[in-house]
Order: C-alpha cells, then structure tokens, then sequence
C-alpha cells in the first residue's frame, strides 16, 4: 500500500508507527491477561526509624513479571494501565495481595509495621474507593491500622470535596494517609491542615543533593519544621549514602527509605532477613546493605 504511494520515508515512518503502535497494543492485551495469569507481583521496601533502626513500614511496590519481557516497574506499565482503564483491576490484586502479607506480620507480631499502598489518582477518582478498601480489609480480618495509603500531592489536590470525604472515609477506620513525592506538585500548603494526614514523604529530588558535605537546603529543614509543627510523620524518600541518613536524622527526620537501608525486596526475602527484637524487628546487616 505505502510503495504505490512512493514515499519511501513516509513509508518507513508509517511502518514504525505501525510497529509502535502494535507493541502497545500487545502489551495492553498482555496487561489485561496478567491478574488471571498471576504475572504480577508486590515488592517491599522498607521504612526505618532513623534513631533505632526500628522497621516501621514496607511501602508494596508492584511489579510485572512479565513471559517474555523479564521483571517490570511500574515506569513502563502503569500508564498504559491507566489509558487502557486496568488500573482499578491491578489495584484490586495489589490491596488482595497486601492484605494476606499484612496477615503473615500479624501472625509474627509485627503490626505496628503498616504495609503503604500506592493509589494512582484514577483509582482514588473512583466511586467508593474507600469504603470497598476497608470492606477488603475488613473481609481479610484485619485492622485498618495496618495500612496506610500512599497519594501523590496532585492527585490531591484535583477535587477537594471528594478528596476530603474519601480521606476522611479512609483516616476515621484508621488507615494512615501519606502524600507520596511531597513537595514536587503544585499546590497550595493550606491541604495539608484541612485533610486528615499521617505523613508527608520528601520526594528524593530533595534527598538526591545532600552529598559529601552532609548540608540540608533550607527547604528541607522547612519541611521536616512544617511537618513536625503539623504533627505529621515525615519520611525521606531515596536515602542511599550515609552521609544522606546522618544529615537527615540530625535535622530531625526520624524515618528514611531508600537503597541505604534497603532495596525493595519479595516479602519472603524480606521477612527472613529481620531480626526480632523486643518491640520490633530490624532488618539484619545482610538484608539492609544488600549492594
Ligand atoms: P513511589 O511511590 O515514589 O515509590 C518509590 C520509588 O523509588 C520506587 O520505584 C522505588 O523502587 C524507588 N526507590 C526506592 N529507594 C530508592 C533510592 O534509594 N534511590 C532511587 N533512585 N530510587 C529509589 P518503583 O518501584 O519503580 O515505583 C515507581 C512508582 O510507581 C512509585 O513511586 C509509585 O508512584 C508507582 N507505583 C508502584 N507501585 C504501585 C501500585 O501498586 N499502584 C500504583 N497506582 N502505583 C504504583
Ligand atoms: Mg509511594
Ligand atoms: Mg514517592
Ligand atoms: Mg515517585
């Protein structure tokens, strides 16, 4: 079709497209196929109490593992899910799956470690979002204080009536609410007293410039002071060197996550590299230096 034409460069440029376009396609058949194919899986990262090396979370981080394509992040699919409306179907499976995790840290006496969920803005669009969570949790015999869900500050910040009937939904069961990659949306500052949340988690843009010289930007000290005046958690996003954690933990921020203590890990690999401890469990020298 295109060489009766005889446009070569337009042809080749169709055919790219073409390819493109079917790859997409075939990855978003490949998507819709993997709940029932048990492709998917959840990853845990560790939050630390920076004072006691204390384990205090795991945020889930989903994955794909994918037949031909090998283990993928949600970079490369969470959109498509999205375009493609599989996002509620994908969330389902990971709330499903965190809960019989979360069932597993109940059974060794690790509640208090609350298991994050990320929610993408479309789900949380969706009409009764919170109330089928809890009816989830509920169903798995579990307590609302075992999870914390994890939003971006944009997707807060879209419609602030539902925002603020669906937290408070969410925050009166007692699910923590965090806003994940805090300080990288625009947004006013006024959400953060009107909404009831939990944590504000530092993006890592903010932790990624603390080097050598261990020096905190004024922005930083002001968020770790905002939250702390606010009486919300702060949690520092990609900690990954020493120097990162010293600094942060002298300027107050009492909980980190990053490849400094912990890659996100499979749940088994995870819990048998913790140590119990009176109170808790810290994560064992093997697991939480692991590069
Ligand atoms: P996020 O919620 O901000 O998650 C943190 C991301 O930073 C994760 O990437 C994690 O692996 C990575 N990370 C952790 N520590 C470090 C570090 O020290 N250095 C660096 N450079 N990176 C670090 P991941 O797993 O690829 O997830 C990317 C994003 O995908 C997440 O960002 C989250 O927004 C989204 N996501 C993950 N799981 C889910 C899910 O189940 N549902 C939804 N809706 N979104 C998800
Ligand atoms: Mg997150
Ligand atoms: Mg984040
Ligand atoms: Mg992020």
């Amino acid at each position: 079709r295109c060489k009766a034409r005889g446009r070569n460069s337009f042809c080749f440029y169709s055919a790219e497209l073409q390819r493109a376009g079917a790859a997409t396609l075939s990855l978003e058949n490949d998507l819709a196929q993997a709940v029932a194919r048990d492709q998917l899986r959840l990853h845990y990262q560790p939050q630390i109490a920076m004072e006691t090396g204390q384990l205090v979370g795991l945020e889930a981080l989903l994955r794909w593992q994918h037949p031909r394509l090998g283990l993928l992040a949600p970079a490369s699919f969470i959109v498509l899910a999205e375009e493609a409306h599989l996002m509620a179907d994908l969330g389902d499976w990971v709330l499903e799956q965190a809960c019989r995790d979360a069932a597993v840290l109940r059974q060794r006496d690790l509640e208090h470690v609350k298991i994050a969920i990320n929610v993408s803005p479309q789900q949380f669009q969706q009409a009764g979002f919170a109330r089928r969570m809890l009816a989830r949790i509920a169903a798995a015999g579990l307590s609302p204080r075992q999870f914390e869900v994890e939003i971006v500050e944009t997707s807060l910040m879209r419609d602030m009536k539902t925002t603020q009937n669906l937290l408070a939904t969410l925050a009166d069961a007692g699910v923590a609410i965090a806003v994940d990659d805090f300080g990288t949306g625009y947004s006013s500052l006024g959400y953060l007293q009107s909404l009831p949340l939990h944590t504000l988690k530092l993006d890592r843009c903010f932790v990624r410039p603390i080097s050598q010289s261990g020096s905190i930007s004024p922005i930083v000290r002001a968020v770790l002071a905002m939250a702390r005046g606010l009486e919300l958690d702060c949690v520092a996003e990609g900690v990954e060197s020493p120097i990162q954690h010293q600094a942060l933990r002298e300027a107050g921020c009492r909980i980190g996550q990053g490849y400094h203590y912990s890659r996100p890990l499979t749940f088994d690999v995870l819990l048998a590299g913790l140590r119990l401890q009176a109170g808790g469990a810290v994560l064992t020298p093997t697991s939480s230096h692991p590069h």
